[in-house]
């Protein structure tokens, strides 16, 4: 459910898994869901019988007043993008800050555990990806972003909420990556397709080999701010795999089967029109 949604790619990505397990009488449908329709829409998950559902902009926050049961970690974030149906009761996860993780262990190899992070942006993304980083024993983050309240509001939460601590910092033009700094994520909007050539205002020379760096941007992968990294010998992550494993986590709640993680991304990669 999202509004807009025509343009959201994960039917294309969940379809593909459906289809890799054989699955072929299940459907993952994109609806439009204006947010004064929010409630009714939320009463025919169970109506109709739906196994679940995933929520994008702007229901995010709202959904959790029509739910029966949260995870501790959406809890913690505040926002729910996955709900699943469970025999009529309706249980609501975030996959976002997960699938993160999945990509940062999985992919990059590397265990957030007594690390430091710095990330830039405090909206959705930036929320869970924080709020997981935290729980899964980060030590230390950095929240980077333009507007004040915003990027305040975030630190305080990942302070009341899990045992990191957490300063803000804002997100200004020459803004220098601190040399400590293991995990770097961009979780803004900027660099998002149309908008393929833009990247942060940031000092890229302050990105240093020893520091893993990271995109929540699925389209395109490849990033300005990621090229710009790869130029200062870092290593990267890209937003398609973090986007490929918060659709296994979903799929997984849903069907009780894992998803092809191959068959996802190649979807992807050809929804995007870019190269494997
Ligand atoms: P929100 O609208 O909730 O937040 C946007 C964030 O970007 C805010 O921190 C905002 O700062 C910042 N921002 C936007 N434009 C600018 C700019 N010009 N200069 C500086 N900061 C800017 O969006 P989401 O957090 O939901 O999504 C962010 C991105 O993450 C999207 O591109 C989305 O596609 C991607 N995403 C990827 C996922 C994946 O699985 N790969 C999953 C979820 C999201 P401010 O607070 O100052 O407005």
């Amino acid at each position: 459910f999202g509004h807009p949604v025509a343009e959201n790619p994960t039917v294309v990505m969940i379809e593909a898994a459906f289809h890799a397990a054989g699955m072929e009488n299940w459907r993952y449908l994109t609806i439009e869901i204006p947010p004064e329709h929010l409630a009714e829409a939320m009463k025919a998950v169970t109506t109709l019988n739906m196994k679940g559902i995933n929520l994008t902009m702007p229901h995010k926050v709202e959904v959790l007043l029509h739910l029966d049961e949260i995870s501790e970690a959406a809890e913690k974030i505040g926002a729910v993008n996955t709900v699943v149906n469970r025999s009529g009761k309706l249980f609501g996860e975030n996959t976002d800050g997960k699938g993160f993780l999945e990509s940062l262990r999985k992919d990059g190899g590397i265990d957030p555990k007594n690390k430091r992070a710095v990330v830039l942006g405090a909206g959705g993304a930036g929320r869970a990806i924080c709020i997981e980083l935290a729980l899964a024993g980060c030590r230390h983050i950095t929240v980077v972003n333009r507007s004040t309240n915003r990027g305040e509001e975030l630190t305080r939460r990942i302070e009341d909420k899990t045992s990191a601590r957490a300063d803000f910092m804002a997100l200004t033009p020459g803004f220098a990556v601190p040399e400590n700094t293991d995990i770097f994520v961009q979780a803004t909007s900027i660099g998002l397709y149309p908008h393929t050539g833009a990247k942060p205002d940031i000092e890229y020379d302050s990105i240093l080999p020893s520091m893993t760096v990271c995109d929540v941007i699925p389209n395109p992968p490849h990033t300005e701010f990621l090229t710009e990294a790869e130029k200062r010998g870092a290593p990267t992550l890209d937003g398609l795999g973090m986007l490929v494993y918060q659709g296994t986590i979903g799929f997984r709640l849903w069907t009780g089967k894992e998803a092809s993680v191959d068959a996802m991304k190649s979807a992807l990669q050809r929804e995007f029109g870019v190269a494997d």
